[in-house]
């Protein structure tokens, strides 16, 4: 506090010095340095803050470090609790996890698998049923008539494949769309089965990955949040058929007293002619319970005024929560996204040196960081939904989500910044990031995940994309992913400052260009992404 108190008493005493200068933004730009910025990250991902799992104690503290240097920075606080917009988020932790059959007691993760979204599934049945592929198709039918409804049905997973390696739905090389897990289920559920075993051989291959998604809890906003014209009813959580995906060994005990073999049962399902599906003489106990509390979060929100179109608002957004502790390792999240985090604090402090100079933004600016972006990107979703300015006032959002390091791609070329989504609303916010790169940066701005056909959809995958829903021009900086991406290894150690910096300036140089010129962005394009959504 008495740091910035000095430095708004100096440069009001000068300001008349200064007013005469054209303004330079590299006068200001130029305070985003790698000492501040690895100031900043050596607390944020320090194992202190335990990872900053959203709703946790690492997250809370963390959002209180940056409050507090939001209000030296003398922001205005803009959350509905000062600083903080605190709302709530249901939490699914996984309270009881079994699965017996004939009394063998099989567990959870390492025999079988299930969705978060199948809810809480409890019963004991003696009315199951082998269906081989579980496939309903013309050219084959692995339950023909058999009437399945209220009991339990066990499947192979994927499509039978003949002696020459042929799939036979297909009878070629290439899979059928029968081997999509969720175009059987969908089938199998019109049939009214009570539960859905998938027996995959290839279990033994993600059970880890499966213990581990199981064992985070999932969170989701409430119900009755309020929600925006741009939150689609194809994000809304379903809750989904309850199927349990179970490796050899459950579906040996199950198949026990039949004296079949799952091996044998493979191979006789391979064939094209369909088999009619066969009871078996087992029971089976389904216990499955998820515990819903209730957690509260906040996002970080502090602005800068404009002065003279106080009205109108650019968003500066990272989210600073990470995925906490697995295994008692702490997962600091020092790229994903503390970097971001450092990036919106440092980029504050430019805009704020700047106002203290009698040159603060004529364009109101928010920094805000998020919570809830691992969990689905909730914080954001919240916020747009529940916004502290009108949305429709907003003029663009420029989010950065990991930028403190190089991917395998750039190793011979650290000096990059992948840019995506600069030009899909509006042409002006494409060619102003390129000029203040062009003056001040000079990275190669990278636009290969901009294309619409990537595979990596990253477009969708963070919080800018909560804006770009209601038609908000955005820019998504990123590095690109590495190999510590959510992992315990993405430290502070392996962070390349100086390429922080550098592109935390050019985030705040084109904010700058943003917030100052004399038109707001025009929103001339039609986004492709919109369309290929
Ligand atoms: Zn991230």
């Amino acid at each position: 506090m008495k740091k910035s108190i000095f430095i708004g008493i100096a440069f009001s005493m000068s300001s008349i010095a200064f007013a005469q200068k054209p303004i330079s933004p590299a006068e200001f730009g130029e305070s985003i340095s790698v000492e501040d910025l690895y100031k900043h990250l050596s607390v944020l991902a320090s194992d202190d803050y335990q990872g900053r799992e959203t709703g946790q104690k690492g997250q809370k503290a963390a959002a209180i470090y940056i409050a507090k240097e939001f209000e030296r920075l003398q922001l205005k606080p803009a959350g509905n609790d000062n600083f903080f917009q605190t709302f709530d988020l249901v939490k699914k932790t996984l309270a009881a996890k079994k699965l017996i059959v004939n009394q063998q007691v099989f567990n959870f993760g390492d025999d079988f698998f299930c969705a978060k979204n199948i809810g809480n599934v409890n019963f004991q049945s003696n009315e199951i049923v082998f269906a081989g592929y579980g496939i309903i198709d013309k050219i084959r039918n692995d339950f023909k008539t058999f009437n399945i409804e209220g009991k339990v049905v066990v499947i192979l997973a994927g499509e039978p494949k003949n002696k020459k390696g042929l799939y036979l739905l297909s009878n070629s090389k290439e899979k059928s769309d029968w081997s999509n897990k969720n175009k059987k289920i969908a089938a199998i559920q019109k049939l009214k089965p009570k539960l859905i075993l998938i027996v995959d051989a290839e279990y033994a291959k993600f059970a880890k990955s499966y213990k581990h998604q199981m064992e985070t809890p999932s969170m989701q906003l409430e119900e009755n949040y309020t929600k925006g014209p741009g939150d689609l009813s194809k994000e809304k959580v379903m809750q989904a058929f309850p199927v349990i995906t179970i490796n050899d060994n459950v579906a040996r005990a199950l198949l026990m007293p039949n004296n079949k073999n799952i091996d044998n049962l493979r191979k006789k399902y391979s064939k094209r002619r369909s088999i009619d599906p066969f009871v078996l003489k087992s029971t089976i106990t389904a216990n499955i319970d998820y515990l819903e509390e209730k957690t509260s979060t906040e996002n970080v929100i502090g602005y800068i005024p404009g002065s003279e179109y106080p009205e109108e608002y650019v968003y500066i957004t990272a989210h600073y929560d990470h995925i906490g502790v697995i295994d008692n390792e702490v997962y600091n999240g020092a790229d994903d996204d503390g970097s971001g985090t450092v990036g919106v604090i440092e980029i504050a402090e430019a805009f704020a040196l700047a106002r203290a100079q009698g040159q603060g933004p004529k364009r109101s600016i928010v920094f805000m960081t998020v919570t809830g972006e691992e969990k689905g990107l909730l914080g954001s979703q919240y916020y747009t939904s529940n916004p502290s300015f009108e949305i429709k006032n907003s003029i663009c959002d420029l989010n950065i989500d990991m930028i403190g390091r190089v991917d395998e791609a750039h190793k011979n070329d650290s000096n990059y910044i992948y840019v995506i989504g600069s030009d899909k609303i509006s042409s002006d916010l494409h060619e102003i990031n390129e000029k203040m790169n062009s003056a001040y940066t000079h990275m190669n701005l990278d636009y290969t995940f901009n294309s619409p056909s990537d595979p990596n959809r990253f477009y969708y995958r963070s919080d800018h994309y909560n804006f770009a829903k209601y038609n908000i021009p955005i820019i998504f900086y990123f590095n690109g992913v590495h190999d510590d991406y959510h992992k315990a290894t993405d430290e502070i150690s392996k962070i390349n400052f100086p390429m922080l910096s550098n592109r935390t300036k050019l985030v705040f140089y084109t904010a700058w260009e943003i917030a100052n010129r004399a038109e707001p962005l025009r929103k001339d394009k039609t986004n492709d992404f919109e369309n290929n959504r």
